[in-house]
């Protein structure tokens, strides 16, 4: 499908794979994966109209090439060689443009890459965040420290050259890390955040948060979300993992109440703000770890009738599982990109009285083998709750 780096950079597997055939591919992943739980329905993965350019964030590193000239890519697997890739098949045209622009400019500035060993030169990474209801675009330039010579020439160059970038962040990360970000922002040009849309509410999403990278499949999978949910307006709501807010918002018209828990605090703020913004008058972010949040509103008077949790790669914790099957809700909708924890996590809630009842995959992330879902968990009625005993 004519990628100039195909084989070469690792960033995708299926670039030359019909995408029909991923679809069936990863379908017979899912089925695999969800075997051991014999009474779940695993739904016909949803897959995209159009499966090119998915990808709304782009990351770059700054490295040189043969020749000694400052270039921006991606570490080849497994390696710390740096491969090019400006005519990406994943990643977003716009993004991708300014990528390019970006490396060029910082090129002809006679900019230095970091070198990691050395503890030399200024740029290190090159972020790029497009909003899909805007098309506006963030910008993050990450340095080894707070020096940025020469940054308000560059900063007005990256605005002559690209219309589209709305903000430009500088992100200082200094350590020998394969985190991307350090903890430090400094806005250069603009809000320093983007504003998106998502099921007809409108997010603010900084830098520092984390945010779905494919925003038309996020809009399918929040609309399965709220399906599974089956809220009428008088239920109560935990979002679980919430972020910036973005499911317990769009959730919120129809429930009595929404309240959100996530451990980032600057993530807290920002859905705080969200809900105001959207005028949601019965959504509240708190922040701390879930699962105690969750053990402790087992011995308080907040009673959930549905959960949704949206929890990182590595899934949930056994703490939450069985804190959130205590607090008895009716459903718990499970949203994940990640189907291995998935999985280990349902055959622990069906150890603690609920069954996973149906699960939807979504291609989240096509060209590679990564895929999102979402599953609906219902109580079983038959199950004593003093099985789960007090503790373990
Ligand atoms: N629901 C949000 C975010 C999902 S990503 C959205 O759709 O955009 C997972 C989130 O879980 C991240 O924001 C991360 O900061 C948060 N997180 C990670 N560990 C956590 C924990 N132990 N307790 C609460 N939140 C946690």
């Amino acid at each position: 499908m004519n990628c100039p780096v195909s084989g070469k950079c690792g960033g995708c597997c299926y670039s030359e794979t019909p995408y029909e055939e991923q679809l069936a591919i990863k379908q017979s992943e899912a089925e695999r994966v969800f075997a051991s739980l014999p009474r779940l329905t695993v739904l016909p993965i949803i897959g995209m109209e159009d499966p090119f350019h998915s990808r709304c964030k782009v990351h770059r590193v700054f490295g040189k090439d043969r020749e000694n000239r400052l270039i921006s890519g991606i570490y080849q697997e497994g390696t710390h060689r740096i491969v090019e890739a400006g005519r990406c098949l994943i990643e977003n045209e716009t993004a991708l443009g300014i990528i390019n622009k970006v490396t060029e400019i910082a090129r002809a500035m006679k900019y230095r890459p970091y070198d990691e060993d050395r503890r030399t030169g200024t740029l290190r990474h090159l972020l790029v965040r497009v909003s899909r209801s805007s098309n506006d675009a963030l910008v993050i330039l990450g340095t080894p420290t707070d020096e940025f010579p020469g940054r308000n020439d560059f900063v007005k160059a990256i605005r002559n050259a690209c219309p589209a970038v709305s903000s430009i962040v500088q992100n200082v990360n200094g350590e020998k890390t394969t985190m991307v970000l350090g903890k430090k922002f400094r806005v250069l040009y603009g809000p320093g955040f983007l504003t998106d849309e998502i099921r007809s509410c409108t997010f603010r999403i900084p830098p520092s948060a984390f945010y779905q990278v494919n925003p038309v499949m996020t809009e399918k999978l929040y609309e399965k979300a709220a399906e599974y949910s089956s809220l009428t307006g008088r239920e109560t709501v935990i979002d679980a993992y919430s972020g910036v807010g973005t499911i317990g918002i769009t959730l919120a018209k129809n429930a009595k109440q929404v309240v959100g828990i996530e451990l980032n605090r600057d993530a807290v703020q920002v859905a705080v703000g969200n809900a105001k913004e959207n005028g949601c008058e019965n959504v509240r972010f708190l922040a701390g770890d879930a699962g105690e949040y969750l053990e402790k509103t087992v011995r308080g008077n907040l009673k959930p009738d549905v959960i949704v949790l949206d929890p990182p790669r590595s899934g949930s914790t056994e703490k939450f599982i069985r804190s959130s099957a205590l607090a008895s809700p009716q459903r718990i909708v499970y949203i994940s990109c990640n189907i291995e924890t998935l999985a280990r996590d349902l055959a622990a809630y069906e150890r603690f009285g609920y069954a996973a009842v149906k699960v939807q995959p979504f291609d989240m992330f096509p060209l590679t083998k990564g895929m999102e879902a979402v599953c609906l968990i219902m109580k079983n009625p038959r199950f004593k709750k003093e099985r789960i005993g007090s503790k373990r």
